[in-house]
């Protein structure tokens, strides 16, 4: 899948030895493995109500082909895996996978991202099979908007499910909303109050040009420094301190419990320390999530790729990685892939 892209990739090989470095000297060490491209929500900025056609069965990695293919990512030095879709939960035996991994990979730092709906039942088998931690999309805490946002009446379930991840120790919890202008841009003070009130970080993500219906505008992102504003004005913040992350996090003034992360990738871009890779449920990978090309993992694994192979594979997608999306310039062109496809 190449569309015509302003990048033009560097012709020279990649270092054959050492981390996972592009040319701008960044290392890919955090990899968001999708397992699936179904999802169970249909959220208004992700999905079209009547879902995609999803990928054929055969096309989606096999467990044993992710536990492959991550250990090769970890033999080059990547140390968090996030698992995602899609929705991660709706893969049959997802938990099995998860201790599968585990297995493989005793010491690698493992979460997922999910909507939660399922958490009530599933939160303490992923615990005991060997899960981290979670981060949780939650959108709204009002029923109606939560309804109106992700296509499903099931806010009091996330709820209950985020409290289940709590007791099973999938924690620090973390929360990813999504703030949309004309929608939920109201409720940041609210979710601030929920953090104080639980401990869990509430992380703001700006809306990213990668819904399926093509519906974004640059008037619907609302800008994360609004709602640092907006939170700061009841609240009173400080920046957090701690090792660099895309998401910048912020502690309450106060003390309180608690802490707000902004992700805020439209109006702040942080590529110049990105330091994501993704894999999508049916093998490739790609360096950024708006790259408009992937490299293929799952071809030359069916067709008898050694682990060596399989490396270099990798190695020269990420030498290939670009500075930087191109949302902010007239030459942005959206990636094929929209967000559940690629994994969020
Ligand atoms: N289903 C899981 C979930 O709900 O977290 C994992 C996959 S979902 C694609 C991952 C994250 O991407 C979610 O937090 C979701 O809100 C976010 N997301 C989806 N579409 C987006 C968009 N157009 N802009 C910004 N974030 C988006």
């Amino acid at each position: 899948m190449d569309i015509a892209s302003p990048w033009t990739p560097p012709e020279s090989d990649p270092p054959s030895s050492g981390a996972l470095v592009d040319t701008f000297g960044r290392i890919g060490d955090d990899l968001r493995v999708s397992i699936t491209d179904r999802c169970n929500f249909r959220c208004v900025y992700c999905m079209p109500a009547e879902g995609l056609v999803w990928l054929p069965k055969e096309e989606i990695l096999t467990f044993e082909e992710i536990v492959r293919v991550v250990g090769v990512f970890v033999s080059l030095g990547v140390r968090a895996l996030k698992l995602t879709g899609g929705e991660p939960t709706v893969r049959a035996d997802f938990a099995r996978l998860v201790g599968m991994l585990r297995e493989a990979q005793p010491d690698i730092e493992m979460s997922m991202t999910t909507n939660g709906i399922l958490l009530d039942r599933l939160a303490k088998p992923l615990a005991e099979a060997g899960l981290d931690r979670v981060t949780v999309s939650c959108d709204s805490l009002l029923r109606h908007r939560f309804a109106e946002m992700t296509r499903r009446d099931a806010l009091d379930r996330v709820l209950a499910g985020i409290r289940a991840a709590e007791e099973a120790g999938l924690t620090p919890i973390k929360i990813n909303c999504v703030v949309i202008a004309g929608q939920n841009e109201g409720e940041a003070v609210e979710f601030a109050r929920f953090s104080r009130d639980t401990g869990h970080e509430v992380r703001f993500i700006e809306y990213m040009p990668l819904d399926a219906e093509q519906a974004w505008e640059r008037a619907k992102v609302v800008p994360n420094a609004d709602i640092l504003q907006d939170i700061d004005a009841v609240f009173p913040l400080v920046p957090a301190e701690g090792e660099p992350d895309p998401a910048s996090t912020f502690t309450f003034a106060d003390g309180a419990p608690g802490a707000i992360g902004v992700i805020s990738s439209v109006t702040e871009p942080f590529c110049d320390t990105c330091n994501r890779l993704r894999l999508t449920s049916d093998g490739q990978l790609r360096a950024c999530l708006f790259a408009l090309d992937e490299v293929d993992l799952r071809g030359p694994m069916r067709s008898g790729a050694g682990d060596e192979d399989l490396a270099k594979l990798i190695r020269r997608g990420v030498w290939r990685k670009w500075e930087g999306h191109r949302i902010n310039h007239a030459d942005f062109v959206r990636p094929g892939r929209s967000m559940s496809m690629i994994g969020g």
